[in-house]
């Protein structure tokens, strides 16, 4: 069921729900909190659309102070780790996709988080039964799948790069929205409540989190001066502090000794992060990787994240089909088989480059996708989970026979958080960052104001030296993330990205169709119901994408189960932003009307 949507039109409304801080002085007019919601905002000048208003008008404020896309984009980030911390934050990683107007060019920083040097190839082994932990709860709430966070390094490269603004300029709107409060929402509450197992294990979390054992009230005002401090400390000593000192210490000691209540019951498993993993961090400079749909430039993001490759290939199948030209069903029967030949694939090369020889090139290859096509029967769903194609001898001819089908256990979870922003010289950013599930680890270091993140419960739990993604010491999880930058004619058409684990890539690879192929507005491509097929049996898809379509595809032979899981309440999937562009300099914003409460899109100068 899709969440309620926060509908307060101003502040009279927030007071007569009940502010429970004591920290403002005149809030009946001078309150900037920002609760107003539009899905879709259309303008010049510079552009920006986040899951939340606080994080939007944070980067329209540096836009409008004539900072470019990256410094809004740091300043939405930052913002976004005080009002969406259960999604994001500096305890978290991600990726960082920039199209740089004054050179043409799309580059990338890979900010995921590292796995620490002692981490072994059975850190997912309980030593007491010599089982694998269980997924669920001992590895998402423990210390041992808590990533060396890369977020700050994020930011700090990214505005060394191509920012004008020093970090400490950047984090002021955060700073600003952390010690005034921003305004809990039911997403927020309800997010909460689904963690509050997790959260009362700890004693920092509950602390920051919760209110005498319950979630804030929607209306409330939720400060995070730990947070502010954190960010101040940022601010003036750059992410040195970050990463090496007393935070660096702290962080160490938390995740080797996670601050555990002595009423909760859950396990706990602790890990081997050290200072010294913190010190050795660094993100990478990557090159995007780059596929072309239908005469469009498609830039995603390399391996260590598989949303590039994952997204490419799929269009690169998708693009000896004429969707266009096809009834609504047999467009979705191509895009949903073409999904699970991408994600075999995925299965079977992707991991960490540093790692792993992953055949970035081959997977998005126009040939490979070419044969690969030649797996589609038109009008039956082939039987899932489909073979993998073979990288190493491709031509485009259709092959004779398949290899043995790959077989994996996808834990990702639905949480993460992305923006798109866009400023007046033509810079776009797409940003996808991540504590991995909602509430992440659940730890919070103790008087910092931020949780730790759980992303390496994205390695495969069992060691086996064929998988890519296996578990190795300095290893990057592989990700999902697909953060997309498209450019028409060599600018800037359409820059997109969504949260939803490994359904990223289906979110970003079913807009893109939604908007290319099936002739709908970026804000309807985006509001359009979801399916996605990871090579599996049945298609997990929202309600209301079973209700319009199920009973005409099942004829194909593909089969639903309805979204949703078990640790959140929310049936949807993914919260996309994005931002298109017209050859006139205007800009469409676009977010969410509904999933996750709904998203902000604003523009500098709105259009008349
Ligand atoms: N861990 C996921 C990934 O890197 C992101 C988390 C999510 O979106 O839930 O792909």
């Amino acid at each position: 069921m899709p969440r309620l949507r926060l509908r307060l039109a101003t502040m009279t409304a927030v007071l007569a729900l009940g502010v429970t801080s004591g920290a403002i002085a005149n809030p009946a007019f001078a309150d900037p909190r920002q609760i107003d919601k539009t899905a879709t905002a259309t303008g010049y000048d510079g552009a920006v659309s986040t899951v939340d208003p606080e994080a939007s008008a944070a980067a329209i404020e540096v836009l409008r102070k004539g900072g470019n896309a990256v410094d809004a984009a740091v300043a939405a980030a930052a913002t976004l780790g005080v009002t969406e911390p259960y999604s994001a934050g500096i305890g978290g990683g991600g990726y960082f996709v920039f199209y740089n107007a004054k050179t043409g060019k799309v580059s990338t920083i890979d900010g995921r988080e590292t796995a620490p040097a002692a981490m072994s190839h059975d850190a997912f082994i309980d030593p007491k039964t010599g089982k694998p932990y269980n997924f669920t709860p001992e590895l998402v709430t423990s210390g041992v799948s808590v990533g060396v966070p890369g977020t700050a390094a994020t930011w700090e490269r990214a505005l060394e790069r191509w920012g004008t603004l020093s970090l400490g300029d950047a984090l002021q709107p955060a700073i600003k929205v952390a010690t005034r409060g921003f305004v809990v929402d039911p997403t927020f509450r309800q997010q909460t409540l689904d963690n509050k197992l997790r959260f009362q294990a700890f004693s920092s979390t509950s602390q920051l989190f919760l209110r005498g054992g319950d979630a804030p009230a929607v209306g409330s005002i939720f400060q995070n001066h730990d947070l502010a401090a954190t960010y101040r400390l940022l601010a003036k000593q750059g992410t040195s502090a970050f990463y090496s000192g007393p935070l660096a210490e702290e962080i160490a000691a938390t995740v080797q000794a996670p601050p555990k209540t002595s009423s909760t019951t859950l396990p706990v498993p602790v890990g081997h992060m050290t200072a010294a993993d913190l010190a050795a961090y660094e993100t990478v400079d990557q090159a995007p990787t780059h596929v072309d749909y239908r005469g469009l430039d498609v830039y995603g993001m390399a391996p260590s994240s598989s949303g590039g490759t994952t997204v490419g290939e799929a269009l690169n199948i998708l693009d000896g089909f004429n969707l266009s030209e096809m009834s609504k069903p047999a467009a979705l029967h191509h895009y949903l088989e073409a999904s699970a030949l991408a994600f075999a694939d995925r299965a079977k090369y992707v991991g960490d480059p540093a790692f792993i020889d992953v055949p970035t090139a081959a997977l998005t290859d126009p040939l490979f996708g070419k044969e690969r096509a030649c797996r589609i029967d038109p009008l039956h769903a082939a039987t899932k989970p489909v073979a993998p194609g073979d990288v190493s001898a491709y031509d485009g001819v259709c092959p004779a026979s398949a290899a043995a089908p790959a077989r994996e256990k996808d834990t990702e979870n639905i949480s993460t958080t992305n923006m798109t922003v866009a400023d007046k010289w033509g810079n776009v950013v797409e940003y996808t960052l991540t504590i991995e599930q909602t509430g992440g680890s659940g730890i919070v270091v103790p008087g910092r104001g931020f949780l730790l993140n759980n992303e390496l419960t994205d390695f495969s739990a069992v060691y086996n030296a064929a998988d890519p993604n296996r578990i190795d010491p300095g290893k990057r999880p592989r990700s999902s993330m697909s953060p997309t930058i498209i450019l028409k004619d060599g600018a800037p058409f359409l820059a997109l990205g969504s949260p939803g684990g490994s359904t990223i890539i289906t979110t970003v690879l079913q807009t893109i169709l939604n908007r290319v192929d099936l002739g709908m507005s970026i804000s309807d491509a985006i509001a359009a119901p979801r399916a996605s097929q990871r090579n599996t049996a049945s298609v997990t898809a929202e309600p209301d994408f079973i209700a319009t379509y199920g009973s005409q595809l099942t004829p194909y032979g593909h089969k639903f189960t309805p979204s949703g899981d078990a640790f959140t309440s929310a049936a949807e999937i993914g919260a996309a932003t994005a931002i298109e562009f017209r050859d006139d300099g205007l800009m469409i914003a676009a977010a969410e009307p509904v999933r996750r409460g709904g998203g902000s899109a604003m523009v500098l100068e709105p259009s008349r």
